[in-house]
């Protein structure tokens, strides 16, 4: 399957599940997000799940029988590097070694998890960190990446997503059916196939999740989609980013700016939900669906 890229139309704005699910969440954060860009400070919950992320995509590269433990054991410390490299900041994350180290053996161990969920030396994925988009009729531009596609000798495509995350456990699993059923439509809009399987594998507890989606799902998380971004419409036009806290402020980082926690919001900036041009690909982000 080739990256694939959404044709020239009139685009009347950009989601990705993420952000879908930030607005969801509470409409303040979306604001502050993706109108006010504020910066967010790394956490290691995020970070973790990019290094582990990346492990996993890279195992892949080694030949079927190399793809054991050891060799994605072997491939942690180096990624973490990699990533560093490109972030350097995340070395404030800990306050000594200790904690890094601490930091790093539960990547560990959620890497050692995962080879008791499935045999990558069994599996040949056809992509992975798939970068995909699609302009639904209504012309919002759908985008996202996907962690691994399968596709089975009889065309069936499987969903593939590693969870690292930290949040409640129910916010985070109805995100994350919501964001499998979201690329889910992005691939039926771009090969005309309903993909046959939707699998969310969470290494922080070792479960699998399994669904089946079909044409009524997709069509309805279309239709959520849209309505969606009617509500992102309706705030860009009115100024008014309703705060609704959850459990999720625990994890919020802008608490000083939040009307919920004392704070005042910043001016808004003259600006719309910004990328909103097909093939404005980027690179991906912790805030981001891990
Ligand atoms: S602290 Fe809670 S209510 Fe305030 S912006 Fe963050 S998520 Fe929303």
């Amino acid at each position: 399957m080739a990256e694939s890229t959404a044709t020239e139309q009139v685009i009347i704005g950009a989601l990705s599940p993420s952000r879908a699910g930030d607005f969801m969440t509470c409409p303040l954060l979306y604001r502050f997000r993706v109108i006010d860009r504020l910066p967010e400070r790394p956490s290691q919950a995020a970070v973790r799940g990019t290094v582990v992320h990346s492990v996993l995509e890279r195992l892949y590269d080694l030949p079927a029988a190399d793809r054991t433990v050891q060799a994605a054991l072997g491939l942690l410390e180096p990624q973490w590097l990699r990533l560093l490299e490109g972030e350097p900041d995340y070395a404030e994350m800990f306050a000594d070694d200790e904690e890094r180290a601490r930091w790093l053996g539960e990547a560990r161990t959620m890497l050692e998890r995962y080879f008791t969920l499935e045999d990558p030396s069994r599996l040949e994925p056809a992509e992975r960190e798939l970068y995909v988009e699609a302009v639904l009729d209504s012309g919002l531009l759908l985008r996202g990446y996907i962690d691994r596609v399968d596709v089975a000798p009889t065309g069936d495509v499987r969903v593939v997503d590693y969870k690292t995350g930290t949040a409640p456990r129910r916010d985070f699993e109805a995100k994350a059916l919501f964001q499998m059923k979201f690329y889910a439509l992005v691939l039926w809009r771009l090969n005309g196939t309903v993909p046959r399987l939707l699998q969310l594998i969470y290494l922080g507890n070792g479960e699998v999740v399994r669904y089946e989606p079909d044409e009524a799902d997709l069509r309805a998380t279309e239709r959520k989609v849209g309505a969606l971004w009617q509500a992102i419409e309706r705030s860009l036009t009115t100024g008014e980013w309703r705060a609704r806290p959850s459990r999720l402020c625990d994890w919020c980082d802008h608490q000083a700016l939040c009307p919920e926690f004392g704070g005042t919001p910043p001016p808004l900036p003259e600006r719309r939900p910004g990328d909103t041009m097909a093939g404005s690909r980027r690179r991906r982000a912790a805030t981001d669906e891990l």
